[in-house]
Formats: structure tokens, sequence, C-alpha cells
């Protein structure tokens, strides 16, 4: 007998391999202790916090004795602290964003929950390209929305004719995740105005405008000086989520944000719903010390040369080993294809060599697997010899 409700159960079934690669991990750590497993599998940052962090929590414990130190706030967050976050999105979207355009949530997840809250219809349809963040599927499903997923072209950029294509009566979002988890791939100026004219177009046909929402907590990470241009800046129905969560190391404190594009008709009430959705889901407000931590540290980021490093090292340990993969260009992933073709049963050869890493099934592209670079170089170097022999075992 279970006492979940079918969906949930059913989801538990679907994640269990999942479950199986980190409980094996963990016994196999036990065993072999944990120098001599190399785990690839989770997107945790490792690097530390920037020191203003730890300044910020010393000044707040001085503070924690007074009334309200930590007590209710506008269900948005600190207005203080919306406007100072504002200056800093207006800069990196180029868009003149204010504080009543931004709503300080429970990290990027909480963020995208709030906002399908608000948008979604019982039935309504999300898009969103092949391969993508496993969580997605879950967050559309939690408001009654479907995930609808469409493949990308083979270095994992946007095929927009078919992004078109897959929009019917019942589309309502377009999710866009760049840099990407799980490809590290950055989706260029020119791909994104292809969209946005085949969106405005498809607009201009119905009555709910499609809303184009652009998850982007790796934005301050990519290499070789590659950028991220603003979607923002290009489609006015533009919602931008992210996070603190990679950029100052903080995933714990679950702290981030929602914006919208300043110039969007109707935003005042799409603010208004997203605040209401963000109150009734439990969130309530983003936590205190999150956005006072957010405040002292605005403009400082981890060290993201480390990163550059490590994805050097794996993509040499890669080529050594005969991997055919995409060089990515941002976020801290890489996504090869799994030799053979298929990636589960791949991945248990990985294993086999002590070396951790998730199936792209677990991302919705069978025939790939995906490596995180949040472990040192050490960890990289260590498992060259696993990759070797994998790939010829
Ligand atoms: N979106 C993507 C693409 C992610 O990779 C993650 C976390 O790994 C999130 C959202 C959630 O991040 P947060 O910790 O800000 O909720």
């Amino acid at each position: 007998m279970s006492l979940l409700s079918s969906e949930i159960s059913e989801a538990l079934g679907k994640g269990s391999w999942i479950r199986r690669i980190f409980e094996q991990g963990a016994e196999m750590k036990k065993i072999y202790g944990e120098d001599n497993v190399y785990d690839f599998s989770l997107g945790n940052p490792d690097l530390p916090s920037p020191g203003v962090v730890g300044e910020c929590l010393a000044e707040l414990a001085a503070r924690a004795t007074e009334p309200f130190a930590f007590g209710y706030m506008p269900n948005a967050g600190y207005p203080h602290v919306r406007e100072a976050l504002a200056a800093q999105v207006a800069q990196e979207q180029e868009a003149p964003v204010t504080g009543a355009d931004l709503l300080l949530s429970c990290g990027a997840a909480g963020g995208i929950n709030a906002f399908f809250r608000a948008v979604l219809t019982q039935g309504d349809e999300v898009i969103c390209p092949r391969p993508y963040f496993v969580e997605y599927g879950f967050y559309v499903g939690n408001h009654g929305g479907k995930l609808v997923t469409v493949p990308t072209q083979p270095d994992f950029d946007l095929d927009v004719p078919a992004l078109l294509a897959a929009i019917t009566p019942r589309t309502r979002v377009v999710l866009l995740n760049s840099p990407n988890n799980p490809t590290g791939v950055i989706y260029s100026e020119k791909t994104i105005w292809a969209l946005a004219h085949g969106l405005t177009a498809e607009n201009a046909k119905r009555e709910k405008p499609i809303l184009l929402l652009a998850d982007e907590p790796y934005r301050f990470l990519t290499y070789d000086g590659a950028r991220v241009p603003s979607i923002m800046n290009i489609y006015a129905y533009t919602v931008v989520v992210s996070s603190f969560s990679k950029n100052l190391s903080l995933a714990g404190e679950r702290i981030g944000y929602v914006a919208l594009a300043p110039q969007m008709p109707g935003k005042e009430e799409l603010m208004a719903g997203v605040v209401f959705a963000n109150r009734i889901l439990g969130y309530v407000n983003a936590p205190a010390i999150g956005q006072a931590i957010l405040l002292k540290a605005l403009g400082q980021q981890v060290d993201a040369s480390v990163y550059a490093e490590r994805r050097d090292a794996m993509a040499k340990v890669l080529s050594d080993a005969g991997y055919e993969f995409v060089m990515p260009a941002g976020a801290f992933y890489f996504f090869p294809k799994a030799p053979g073709g298929d990636d589960v049963a791949f991945v248990e050869k990985l294993c086999k060599e002590r070396v951790l890493a998730v199936p792209g099934s677990g991302f919705g592209m069978p025939g790939h697997f995906r490596l995180t670079f949040c472990v040192g170089t050490k960890v990289i170097l260590g498992a060259a010899e696993g990759f070797k022999k994998a790939i010829v075992g």
C-alpha cells in the first residue's frame, strides 16, 4: 500500500535509476574511499563563496537581536534589495529594469514555479528544447501544464523552425536555458532574433502573447570571452529567472529572482500575479539572510577561472580517451556522446571504473551522458584511466 498520490508514486519510480547512481556512488565511496571515486554526477558548486558573504553574516549576527531583523516583509522582497538588484540586472540585460519589475524568489527553482503558477491554466503547454534540466517537467506539471520538448541541432543549438512548429493554441510559454544545463551551449543573438520574429508573428494571431522564460543561473559563467545575449532586449514578453546558487556558491540558501522585460505590455499585472503565486505556494518571500547577502555581494562572484581550468582539463581527458563532445561555451557541464549509443549501459560501465556520470535519458536525450565539473582538477585527472578503460571495455 502506498500513501502517495499516483502521480508522485510514478515520478519516484521513474527517477529510481538516478537514485541508484547516487546510492551506488555513496556505497562505492565507503568501499574505495572518497578519493578513489570520481563523482561527476551532481551540479553542486564546490568553489568557496566570496569573502563578502562571511562578512555579511557577521554583520547580520550583530543585528540579530533587533526587532524584526528577520521578520515578515513584502512578498516580493525588501524594496531596497529589489532596487539595488534591479540596477545590476539592468546592466547585465542592457535593459532599464527597475525594482518594480523584479521579484526576489527562493532560488531560480522557486521563481520558475511562481511564474508557472501565475500564467498556466490546466492543459497549457510549455515548449522547451531538449536536452533540458530534468526538473522542468515537474515544475510545469506542478501547475497543470504540459512540457513539450523539441530536438535541438547536432551541436545543441536551437532548431528555431522546429520550436515554432511545436506551437499550438495551448502554447503559453517557450522556456530557454542559456548557458545550458546539460550541454553548456549559449544561444546566439541571431538565433534568439529568429525565434523572437517567429513568436511575434504567432502573437498577432492569438489573444494572449507567448511568454519567453529565460532561465539564466549560469549567465556569469562563460569561456573564451563568449557573451550571453540579452533576450529581454530582443523580445518584449521575456521573463528572466536567475539565482545566486552558482555565481556566489549559495545553492543551499535558496535566493534568486524573476525579472520582467521593462517594455512588456501588462507587466504590472503579471508581476502582481507572480508575487501572489510566490505567496500562496508557501514560499511567502525569499529568505531575509539571502537577500542581505546578495545586496552586499552585488557585483562579486566566485573565481570563474577555476571552472575554466577544469573545463580545459576535462576536455583533454575526454579527447585523449576518444570521446565525442561539443566543447561547452558556458556553465559547468560536458554532454558527450555515449560510446555504443546506450547511455544507461555506458554510465554503468563508467561506474565499474569508479567514475560517476548521469545518463542523457535523464535530460530527455538518450545516447549522451552528463559530466559536471564541480570537482577539483585532481579528480578530473584521476578519472582519466577510467574514462579510457570504459570506452574500450
Ligand atoms: N535551472 C537550471 C538550468 C539549473 O541547472 C538549476 C540548478 O541546477 C536551477 C534552475 C535551479 O537553481 P536554483 O538553485 O537557483 O533553484
